[in-house]
């Protein structure tokens, strides 16, 4: 068995978004889906991105990035809220697979995104669990209020910064990485209508700026 070359993070969030980019033109190759793939990973995975996204059904990982078997470590919650399974899940793809990258996926008309927003504007708060996501989104909302960011898509944004924050202020061993260069943790907001992924914020990418505004 042998096991390919870890890509630098900056590698890693190229092939991402080089697939993704095909995804949007219509231009997938389906790589790694064959037979042969799948015998060559079931030994050990050496996937090269975490991908952390919110579980919408639009947004299956390996068919909008166009990746296969064994390239993404896959962790989704519903307006990908954070808990302690999350941050066990990721930093077990990123220290024990050596993942290089970690995404956090966010989109539009995200559907805890508006049930938090409906929330904050004093509408019912949802019942059962469902109600625990809605309030993880709410400081997400507040603080870009605060800010006077009002529109869907900034607030979005806002939720997309403050989740790869997050995971950056609680998890020590992705702090680490990132400061020795290891490791990127990036924020991507995902289109649904055209299926592009526009970077919104980043720690650790090198050859890749952040848009202003
Ligand atoms: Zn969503």
């Amino acid at each position: 068995m042998s096991k390919s070359l870890t890509p630098s993070p900056d590698d890693a969030f190229e092939m991402l978004i080089t697939g993704n980019q095909r995804f949007v033109t219509g231009t997938p190759e389906h790589p790694n889906q064959d037979a042969a793939r799948r015998a060559e990973t079931a030994p050990a995975q050496s996937p090269f991105a975490v991908m952390f996204g919110c579980s919408d059904s639009r947004l299956a990982a390996e068919i909008i990035f166009d990746q296969g078997l064994g390239d993404l470590f896959v962790v989704r919650t519903a307006g990908h809220v954070v808990g302690s399974e999350v941050l066990g899940s990721i930093e077990y793809g990123v220290s024990v697979l050596d993942c290089p990258l970690v995404v956090v996926l966010g989109h539009d008309s995200c559907g805890a995104i508006a049930a938090a927003s409906a929330a904050a504007d004093g509408g019912r708060a949802p019942s059962g669990f469902v109600r625990d996501v809605v309030e993880r989104v709410t400081p997400s909302v507040l603080a870009a209020r605060a800010a006077g960011r009002e529109s869907a898509d900034e607030i979005l944004h806002e939720h997309i910064r403050h989740t790869v924050d997050l995971l950056l202020e609680r998890s020590r061993i992705l702090a680490e990485r990132v400061a020795a260069g290891r490791l990127a943790v990036a924020g991507l907001s995902y289109r649904l209508a055209d299926g592009s992924a526009q970077l919104v914020a980043s720690h650790g990418l090198t050859r890749t700026a952040v848009p202003a505004g």
